[in-house]
């Protein structure tokens, strides 16, 4: 993760990857600072002001206590239907849920000619019943409960921010069922609906401190299945063909793939064999993590490990798995980010930061295929994925005015172009 310089347009610490230069404040824009969580209204300007916390906070409630875990296709409908109404009462207008093997994914539309898409999803990693052990909460300022961080607080900001809009015709928001479990089933749409905004806000978690997420690595599971053949570890083992060891030889290969040098890492992450110990293990597998920087690693990978052989000419190598989720380039957030950079100065003490991550999301779909990207615009706080998510409360309204403005100044301009080819090199 290369973690960008805070303002004026400043490269990063270890001169890696930024090129975007950030306009300098406007002598003209200027906030007034009377306390630090209140800023006069900037003309033009929606401010954090003009948000209810009280509400945003009931309606969190109300989504975290409808779990909605990946696969459960009831929880997850009856959260759609949740959220869908929370939009009519905020937006005015329903969205209609588009049916799905996962559940329905959600898409409201403000219905002009689209220029912004903020995408993100309602389903989270939780297991049904964590809500039983972990209820949500709001203790000193901080929400907690399962998905409070990954995403479900990034969905209320974000209707909050369309329904601050003076005239939110132009923006769509699509939340999707399957997001946490590859995004098989919404993919298509989510592509389609992003070429046709040509400009797409995802509201996945911000990374520490509220920074954005400017850049993300691909990312891909590589699974290995080799069969050999049992005997007795004792009697004779040479009659068996061993399909951990097999394993192990290969394993120095498979981690020579990495080439950190250009972002690409390839980890080895879970084995299993054997059936008892004292038995020659015929069948062994395993999966690895892999992570790219650049679109044309994905090709060298997954032919450098097609070209893998077992040592035993009688055992079986089987491949499976791919990079399913291209990189997000940098240069697909340049544009956005400069213009979240200047609005979030323009709203607080200090504007927001950018940074490179490791983990994927649906906004690599949509920076691969040329529609201007900016991610992390979600909550602030942490823990996604595990029992201590949680969300700064106090945050809710001024990320919820960071997308609003996003969305009201892209309506104001022309449609966004398709980017150009991602840059070949780092
Ligand atoms: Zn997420």
């Amino acid at each position: 993760m290369a973690e960008l310089a805070d303002a004026g347009g400043l490269n990063p610490p270890d001169g890696n990857i930024l090129r975007v230069r950030f306009p300098l404040r406007a002598p003209f824009c200027y906030s007034v600072h009377l306390t630090p969580h209140f800023h006069a209204t900037i003309q033009g300007m929606i401010s954090e002001n003009q948000f209810s916390l009280e509400h945003m906070v009931s309606d969190l409630e109300e989504l975290v206590c409808t779990e909605s875990p990946s696969r459960d296709v009831e929880r997850v409908t009856a959260h759609a239907h949740l959220i869908a109404q929370i939009m009519e009462r905020v937006l005015g207008s329903a969205p209609t849920l588009i049916d799905s093997p996962v559940g329905p994914h959600i898409h409201w539309q403000g219905g002009g000619e689209p220029k912004v898409l903020i995408l993100g999803h309602h389903d989270t990693v939780h297991p049904v019943g964590t809500l039983e052990r972990l209820p949500f909460s709001t203790t000193g300022g901080i929400a907690t409960g399962p998905g409070v961080f990954d995403m479900k607080a990034g969905i209320v900001q974000a209707i909050h921010a369309v329904g601050a809009l003076a005239d939110s015709s132009h923006v769509e928001i699509l939340l999707t069922a399957d997001e946490e479990i590859g995004s098989h089933a919404s993919r298509t749409l989510l592509e389609e609906r992003a070429l046709a905004c040509g400009s797409c806000l995802v509201i996945e978690p911000s990374a520490d401190g509220g920074a954005l997420k400017i850049g993300r690595k691909g990312t891909g599971t590589i699974t290995l299945s080799i069969e050999g053949r049992a005997s007795h570890a004792g009697l004779e083992p040479e009659k068996g063909i061993n399909s951990l060891v097999e394993l192990a030889a290969l394993i120095p290969q498979i981690t020579s793939f990495a080439r950190p040098e250009v972002g690409t890492t390839v980890t080895p992450t879970l084995a299993s064999s054997g059936t008892a110990d004292n038995v020659v293990p015929a069948f062994t597998t395993c999966s690895i993590d892999v992570r790219i920087a650049l679109p044309e690693e994905k090709l060298r990978v997954e032919q450098a490990f097609a070209s893998l052989k077992p040592q035993h000419p009688e055992a079986v190598l089987t491949l499976g798995g791919q990079i399913g989720r291209p990189p997000m380039h940098e240069s697909a957030a340049a544009h956005l980010f400069s213009l979240a950079h200047r609005i979030s100065s323009e709203l607080a003490d200090k504007a927001v930061e950018g940074v490179v991550v490791g983990g994927g999301s649906d906004g690599n779909f949509t920076a691969a295929i040329g529609v201007e990207t900016l991610d992390g615009l979600g909550a602030v706080g942490g823990g996604a994925h595990g029992d201590s998510e949680h969300v700064v409360l106090e945050t809710m309204p001024m990320r919820a005015a960071l997308i609003a403005n996003l969305c009201q100044e892209l309506s104001s301009m022309a449609k966004r172009p398709p980017l150009g080819n991602v840059p070949a090199d780092l």
